[in-house]
């Protein structure tokens, strides 16, 4: 009988560190979330329709949570947002926007005083260096306003997809699509719009919600993520979707 022997376990090449990177936060932020969601079924457009007529219903009027004076103020709150909650921005948004509320403003503050105003969002150091720089490019290349089309937002300093795609929703009432970690979530488990990245979520969203809920759908589906279909424990019992969501894991 042939011995059987046990080879141990190869040991995994140990990696080496890598030095961290000034990269922009958002680029981190927009990658999927480690949890791979199982592809549901997707909603009928009469369905989709009657998930917004809904949401319509329930919050004719959704706010986003990041506060703001202005749209150069909603920038720079977006962009200190990668990674971090709106509650922890705001706190720290609050008494910076009193001294810079404006491009020139903030050039005028200075990398090391936004620092400090800053200190307790994550990843401070290289967002402060970002709104500085970004501040400078508004001034330079826009003359101070902050540019409406894609493009030039996403040429700013710190400024990606996402950060593009919430100014002009919110700064300039365009049907815009930001997909964060809630809207990445509700897309998928409910069968909106399945996709493995944020961009497919993003555009299968657009393309199957109505024109009319567009400005606002946005909002709904962060504010529906934040507060109702929690990533680990769904509030299912109490939402106003339950009857249409495609989740097989529901508690409903
Ligand atoms: S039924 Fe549960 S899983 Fe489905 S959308 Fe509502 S909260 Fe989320």
């Amino acid at each position: 009988m042939a011995k059987i022997t046990h080879k141990p376990a190869p040991r995994k090449a140990a990696m080496p560190k890598k030095k961290a990177k000034a990269a922009k936060p958002e680029s981190v932020k927009s990658k999927p979330t480690k949890k791979s969601f199982k592809a549901v079924k997707p909603w009928t457009p009469a369905e989709v329709r009657e998930v917004f007529t809904r949401f319509q219903k329930a919050n004719p009027e959704p706010r986003g949570e990041l506060e703001h004076v202005n749209p150069f103020t909603l920038l720079v709150a977006v962009v200190l947002s990668a990674q971090a909650t709106d509650a922890g921005v705001n706190k720290a948004t609050r008494e910076l926007f009193k001294v810079a509320d404006t491009p020139q403003k903030m050039l005028d503050l200075g990398e090391e005083r936004l620092r400090d105003y800053i200190k307790t969002i994550g990843l401070y150091r290289t967002k402060a260096k970002n709104v500085i720089a970004l501040s400078a490019k508004v001034l330079s290349d826009f003359g101070g306003e902050v540019p409406r089309t894609r493009a030039e937002i996403e040429s700013l300093p710190g400024a990606g997809r996402k950060t593009a795609n919430v100014v002009l929703n919110m700064a300039f009432g365009e049907h815009t699509m930001a997909v964060d970690t809630h809207v990445f979530r509700v897309g998928n488990r409910t069968g909106l719009a399945p996709g493995k990245t944020p961009l497919e979520v993003e555009l299968g969203l657009e393309k199957v919600i109505p024109s009319e809920f567009m400005l606002h759908a946005h909002h709904w589906l962060i504010l529906h993520g934040r507060y109702t279909c929690l990533a680990r424990k769904p509030r299912c019992e109490v939402c106003l979707i339950n009857d249409l969501c495609r989740w097989p894991e529901k508690t409903v």
